[in-house]
């Protein structure tokens, strides 16, 4: 991902000009074969966005994502229709994102119909098959979503993912909308469809506790910037952006030894549509210097595999 940026236009500002919300602002970053990426931030900080445009449900303003060394916003028709096939989607919702007057079988069903992948019994098949590696049984072809669970309809939103056989996966809060209880078993089962299919993926949340549980390397966004990336169990050892040490410090932790201490971020995340200059985090950082107010830091290399863009590092 190279230098992505996306824009939304948002009405006019003093004397008519347009405005712009930035939502996404030159954001750079690799995900390699087989690992999980987290992406993480509190929310409006550009992470779904990001998703979605690697997910190729939106269209980046500026920048550029390569996929195995195709541009995925830049080609012929039919290498679309076949990277459609290897990038699947999990969304937030398992309640909006799953049609209601749809059976389970055809909802599964749906992407080998447009694709015309196999026949109908053979589509069939497909679909009682992956219900059995997601935990459930071929009768819940038969059944209606809201027959379902939360859980079980995630079961289901990751089954439809999953079944062109996609390579990389977005799975954006992909069980933020379930119960505590059911989370882990969703984040089990997620991990289990990595192995079996060696899927690379995007795992975008807001919960640190969730992304550390499956994540080889996050990436933290703050204002629709990346601010800092390294593998999750370094993050975690030794946060070294102000923003990520103050994320991370609202964590309870397991253990006396491991507490930190508290930062309590002052103010508001200021608005996207008028980011502060120099560093975007200096309206709320505590070692933020006048230099940080003109100075916009860049990602840079921080020890092994480690990015951090801050003037301090
Ligand atoms: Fe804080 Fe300055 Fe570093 Fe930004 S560049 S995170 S304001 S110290
Ligand atoms: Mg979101």
């Amino acid at each position: 991902v190279r230098g992505l940026t996306k824009r939304y236009p948002s009405g006019s500002g003093k004397w008519g000009a347009s405005q712009y919300v930035h939502a996404v602002n030159d954001v750079s970053f690799r995900i390699y074969p087989g690992e999980t990426l987290g992406l993480v931030g509190e929310s409006g900080c550009g992470k779904s966005t990001t998703g979605d445009m690697l997910a190729n449900l939106i269209a980046p303003s500026a920048g550029e994502i390569v996929y195995d060394g195709r541009s995925i916003h830049n080609h012929a028709s039919k290498s679309a229709k076949q990277l459609r096939k290897e990038i699947g989607v999990v969304f937030q919702d398992p309640y909006s994102s799953l049609n209601p007057r749809h059976r389970i079988g055809s909802i599964l069903q749906e992407p080998l119909r447009i694709h015309r992948e196999g026949s109908a019994e053979e589509r069939l098949r497909a679909a009682r098959d992956m219900l059995e590696l997601v935990g459930l049984d071929e009768s819940y072809a038969a059944r209606y979503p809201n027959e379902l669970s939360g859980g079980q309809r995630q079961r289901i939103g990751i089954a439809r993912a999953l079944m062109l056989k996609p390579r990389f996966i977005v799975a954006d809060e992909p069980v933020s909308a379930l119960d505590v209880s059911v989370q882990a078993q969703i984040v089990n089962l997620l991990q289990d469809m990595q192995k079996r299919f060696s899927l690379t993926t995007l795992f975008v949340s807001h919960d640190m506790n969730v992304v550390q549980l499956i994540s080889d390397r996050i990436a933290v966004m703050y204002l629709g910037r990346v601010v800092e990336i390294a593998p999750a169990a370094e993050l975690f050892r030794q946060p070294q952006h102000p923003y990520t040490q103050a994320l991370l410090s609202a964590i309870p932790a397991d253990m006396p030894s491991q507490k930190r201490e508290r930062i309590v971020l002052e103010g508001e995340v200021p608005s996207p549509i008028h980011p502060p200059s120099g560093c975007t985090f200096h309206t709320r950082c505590r070692h933020a210097t006048s230099a940080c107010k003109e100075q916009a830091p860049v990602l840079r290399e921080a020890g092994e595999g480690r990015l951090v863009s801050c003037i301090l590092t």
